[in-house]
């Protein structure tokens, strides 16, 4: 499960973070995390073979009997820049400290590894109990906004609710978004959120306003249940069907893929598509993400005629096929597919045959 086999009688290693509140509440950690009270670097090497070492940080991350294991020099931390990465002010602090700079409470929670007994500087055993998250201070969503993504991740992931004071603090916070912040940790939390696939916590980011931390533009809840449309047609980047929705993800450092699929739905938003075969054409090259951006946002059933019916059906007929009924490659071809193709959308039970039908009528007419 959660814990590895290290021994240990310095009393300085403890498990810290979400892998306590994961054992806790019984379930499989992600990641496992453990903090020593000084300089870990120092101390872990010794627990496995090294995988990675990073002195700035003072964390290194050591395979132990087959996982890997991150070990971090307990640290204090501040904002000097507020949503941007923290300036370490000392590496090696009390275990107090350390815990004191972490988002929730329940994250915030340290197991003795050679004890094993819990220690609660925040009262997070009482949070984790209530099903509560809540925040170590009133500066803390300032400090770094991508902790109310993060929240809305947990409290989703754990059927969690945020503490009545907590939620007052993320909705002023909300009221007034300082948009100068790092917003690669945006985005990886909001793709961490949205990649769970869930229409609640999709709603909870409309509803309680937690997408203004990307976007100024106002945004409406859309009707379509993006979840469900999710799963009859799977995609590889669940996460920007849903933050597509905003339109405005500029400030997100998108790869060119991503904006390749929010290019793809600006394109199919504005074609005339009266009929099957507008629609075929406009849709065959898209990327099914984009496909599903117009589902939600522009026509719901004319995306999914798509998707069910005209996506499946293909013209047989092809170029060398026309060359041996002696026509010579031209612009021509592409008129010719597409008389084949319109007929074929009416008439999806047409063989090859039928096909090679349509083009000497073509010709003659
Ligand atoms: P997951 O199960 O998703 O890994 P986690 O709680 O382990 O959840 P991590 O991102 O792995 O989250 O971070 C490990 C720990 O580091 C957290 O439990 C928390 O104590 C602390 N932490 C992570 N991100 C932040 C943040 N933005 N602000 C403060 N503390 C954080
Ligand atoms: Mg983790």
């Amino acid at each position: 499960m959660n814990i590895v086999n290290i021994k240990d009688t310095s009393g300085k290693l403890y498990y810290i973070g979400g892998v306590v509140r994961d054992e806790l509440l019984g379930r499989e950690s992600f990641d496992i995390d453990i903090t020593y009270v000084g300089n870990a670097i120092e101390y872990c090497a010794k627990f496995g073979e090294v995988i990675r070492v990073n002195p700035d940080f003072g964390t290194i991350r050591v395979n132990v009997c087959g996982r890997e294991v991150d070990f971090a020099s307990t640290r204090a931390e501040v904002y000097d820049r507020k949503g941007h990465l923290p300036r370490i002010t000392k590496i090696g602090c009390g275990l107090k400290e350390d815990v004191l700079r972490r988002d929730f409470t329940v994250n915030a929670l340290a197991k003795s590894i050679t004890t094993g007994e819990i220690i609660d500087y925040t009262g997070g055993l009482d949070d984790l109990k209530n099903k509560t998250l809540r925040v170590l201070h009133d500066g803390s969503f300032i400090d770094d906004p991508t902790r109310i993504i993060r929240g809305l991740k947990f409290s989703v992931r754990f059927g969690f609710e945020l503490d009545e004071h907590t939620k007052k603090l993320q909705d002023e916070y909300l009221s007034a978004v300082n948009y100068d912040m790092c917003y690669k940790r945006v985005k990886k939390e909001l793709m961490e959120t949205f990649n769970l696939n869930s229409q609640e916590a999709f709603e909870r980011f409309i509803r309680d306003g937690i997408y203004k931390l990307v976007t100024e533009k106002k945004v409406v809840l859309p009707v379509v249940n993006i979840e469900e449309l999710i799963k009859k047609y799977p995609v590889q980047n669940v996460w920007l069907v849903y933050a597509g929705v905003l339109r405005d993800l500029s400030r997100l450092e998108l790869t060119r893929q991503e904006k390749k699929i929010l290019d793809d739905f600006a394109v199919l938003e504005n074609s005339r598509m009266n009929n099957d075969f507008e629609i075929y054409r406009a849709f065959e090259n898209a990327e099914q993400e984009s496909i599903l951006l117009y589902a939600i946002l522009k026509d719901k059933d004319r995306a999914c005629r798509y998707l069910d019916n005209l996506r499946n059906i293909k013209i047989q007929t092809n170029g060398e096929d026309l060359q041996k009924l002696g026509i010579k490659p031209s612009p021509e071809y592409k008129k010719i597919f597409d008389a084949i193709l319109t007929a074929k959308l009416a008439n999806p039970q047409m063989t090859g045959a039928d096909e090679i039908n349509i083009v000497k009528n073509y010709l003659n007419s």
